[in-house]
């Protein structure tokens, strides 16, 4: 049988005491390693994070919990093919998806470590100036923002094992907030592996950071008024939290990163051929391609002036059609696996529900998968679909096909276009394509209201953007609506979510002894 991998919780490593799930190389077909949840003291590990691991990170400042981050971050890297071969076994991914995930994640830990550094030996934070409460500057209101005293816990998704765990991670640890992780169980191990490294490397205080493989039953039950959730998943599992009993009676603050479905944009002017119609066929392409389209943020849309639906349909197959797929461990592979045979079904019925309201624009055309039994791996070939009918074609609008699967629709004009990509419901990221500086900015400005990111690419950045779907963390990453309401990252935005606001109403001797604000980003 399989290795059980422990779970790091009050304060020790430990086994669950059940069967537990077999973890699965969606390539080989091959059992991993096997993880569980069953049988632990769940109230004595949260009570242990709060108590332990809060007080330890509330006493030390921004600055010194930012040299804990970069102590981390030595930590992973000195790991990093570690992490690689895990990523090939249980996610199926290619080199360069791989490092999406790793290297996205190692990155956004340090990109938080340099910003936590720039707010110095505080130990909480000034929200904006004193305010007068009366006619005299003798009694004023400052807002603070402090350290909530609960734990934050993070229920996350299967398509990002690394990123997922150190975009939220990064921001809570430095705002001195203790984290328990619990990874999607198919690919739990990355993140078993990461927190492994970190906590035996004794960088972080005890109870700072702890996982939890496995079920996630009764981890929502252990939820105190101060406790923060931090969801990323399918919109299915977030209504389930949503409405959870504990999380409404205390009030829990929960951040929700549910699916989308993202667009991508020409703008009119663009002609055929132009740098900026070639850019978007390219981006497309890429993003179709990138982790196999299990990318939340992934194009899953592609909006283009009716004259051009052909040429754009033409240009997008070609590139697709460059893309080898199979086993990750062969060089000459692009694109690897689907994460397992529960996407592969789910990414086969959205596919078939598409095409019902949808024109089959390419596909691999029964192309073999390079170096894999097709029976046993996860693989499918990216699929793109097209609509000249996208008013009535209701399911390309609300139905994401998790997978390298996107659908081309032309449109009629400005109010058209924007109409249609509002049928998405709140989206995580569109991206604008154009090479009209003003009408880029004034559609930019008009998709800013239902996304949380709006990716302008003009030529003269072509060469340089960071891609429609690479989440940032300078740039705010969530989206209303559909997208889960939440937000995340944004530089020093995120702190906010793990901070309570609180207003301070006294004499102004009594505000002086708060000292300086700190700089902001
Ligand atoms: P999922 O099935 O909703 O699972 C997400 C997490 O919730 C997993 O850890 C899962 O644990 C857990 N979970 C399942 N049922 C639960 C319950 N009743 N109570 C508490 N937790 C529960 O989603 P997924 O299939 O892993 O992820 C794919 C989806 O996530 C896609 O729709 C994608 O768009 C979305 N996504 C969004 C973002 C974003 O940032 N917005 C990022 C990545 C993915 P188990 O694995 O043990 O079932």
């Amino acid at each position: 049988m399989s290795e059980l991998l422990q779970n790091y919780f009050a304060g020790r490593w430990q086994s669950g005491n059940g069967k537990g799930t077999t973890l699965v190389d969606p390539v080989l077909g091959t059992e991993l390693v096997r993880v569980d949840s069953t049988g632990h003291d769940l109230a004595a590990g949260f009570a242990f994070a709060r108590a332990a691991g809060g007080a330890a990170l509330r006493a030390m400042s921004y600055a010194q919990r930012a040299e804990a981050l970069v102590a981390a971050v030595k930590v992973l890297q000195a790991h990093r093919e570690t992490y690689y071969e895990i990523a090939t076994a249980n996610s199926g991914t290619v080199r360069n998806d791989s490092a999406i995930d790793i290297d996205g994640g190692i990155y956004t830990l340090s990109t938080y470590a340099r910003l936590g550094a720039g707010l110095g030996d505080r130990k909480f934070l000034l929200d904006g100036e004193p305010q007068r409460l009366g006619k005299e500057p003798l009694f004023q209101s400052q807002h603070v923002q402090v350290p909530t005293r609960g734990v934050a816990l993070f229920i996350n998704a299967f398509n990002f094992p690394s990123w997922g765990l150190w975009e939220k991670a990064a921001p809570a640890l430095l705002s001195g907030v203790p984290v328990i992780v619990k990874p999607a169980t198919a690919t739990a191990w990355l993140t078993q592996r990461m927190v492994k490294d970190v906590v035996d490397a004794g960088v972080l205080p005890a109870g700072a950071l702890s996982v939890i493989c496995g079920s996630s039953a009764g981890l929502l039950d252990q939820l105190q008024p101060f406790d923060l959730v931090s969801f990323t998943g399918s919109a299915e599992t977030a209504s389930i939290i949503r409405a959870c009993p504990t999380v409404i009676r205390h009030s829990v603050r929960l951040n929700v990163e549910a699916d989308s479905l993202n667009s991508a944009l020409l703008v009119e002017g663009a002609a055929a051929g132009s740098e900026a119609f070639d850019l978007l066929c390219k981006e497309v392409a890429r993003e179709m391609t990138q982790k196999s389209g299990q990318k939340c943020t992934a194009i899953r849309r592609v909006f283009v002036p009716e004259a051009l639906y052909g040429a754009a349909a033409e240009a997008i197959g070609a590139r697709l059609s460059k893309t080898s797929v199979g086993n990750p461990r062969n060089d000459s592979v692009r694109m690897g696996a689907l994460v397992s045979r529960a996407q592969l079904a789910s990414v086969r019925e959205g596919l078939a529900t598409l095409r019902q309201v949808t024109d089959v624009l390419h596909d691999s055309d029964g192309r073999p998968f390079v170096d894999v039994d097709a029976d046993v791996a996860c693989c499918v070939g990216p699929t793109l679909l097209g609509s000249r009918a996208p008013d009535s074609a209701d399911r390309v609008h609300d139905t994401e096909v998790f997978g390298p699967v996107a659908t081309l629709m032309p449109y009629r004009d400005a109010e058209h276009a924007r109409a249609l990509i509002e049928r998405g419901h709140g989206s995580l990221a569109v991206s604008v394509f154009g090479d009209d500086f003003g009408a880029c900015a004034e559609t930019a400005a008009s998709l800013a209201a239902s996304h949380g990111r709006v990716h302008v690419v003009t030529p003269d950045v072509g060469a340089t953007h960071t891609g429609h779907g690479n989440v940032m963390p300078q740039s705010l990453h969530g989206g209303p609506g559909r997208a889960g309401g939440g937000e995340e990252l944004g530089g020093l935005r995120a702190l906010d979510f793990y901070h309570r606001r609180s207003a301070v109403q006294a004499s102004t001797e009594v505000l002086s002894k708060f000292g300086p604000a700190q700089a902001r980003e």
